[in-house]
């Protein structure tokens, strides 16, 4: 089963982006692991993945894909961020997971 693509609200930058909506395999692995946020040195990147609010600033979670407040998690060049799994793969760690005793 695959999600609609929907197009999401505007991010802080105030772009619109067609994008799949979170599944609850991200939605879990982040409640359970916390947001997967990264700030890349390459700055149009780092625009792309920030915004700045009224609360401050916020950075985009590479697994869910929503805007978390605070400070990344990591920082460093995009070649350097970490692989996060979505969509069937993850859905196949989190399987292969419950299947290992
Ligand atoms: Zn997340």
């Amino acid at each position: 089963m695959s999600s609609p693509s929907v197009t999401a609200p505007a991010g802080p930058s105030g772009q619109r982006t067609s994008v799949a909506p979170p599944s609850r395999w991200e939605l879990r692995a982040c409640g359970r692991h916390g947001h997967a946020t990264y700030a890349p040195h390459e700055e149009e990147l780092a625009a792309r993945l920030s915004g700045q609010t009224g609360a401050g600033q916020v950075w985009r979670c590479l697994r869910c894909g929503d805007f978390v407040l605070g400070e990344p998690a990591g920082t460093g060049p995009a070649d350097q961020a970490p692989l996060v799994l979505r969509g069937k793969a993850l859905r196949s760690a989190v399987m292969r997971q419950r299947r290992t005793p």
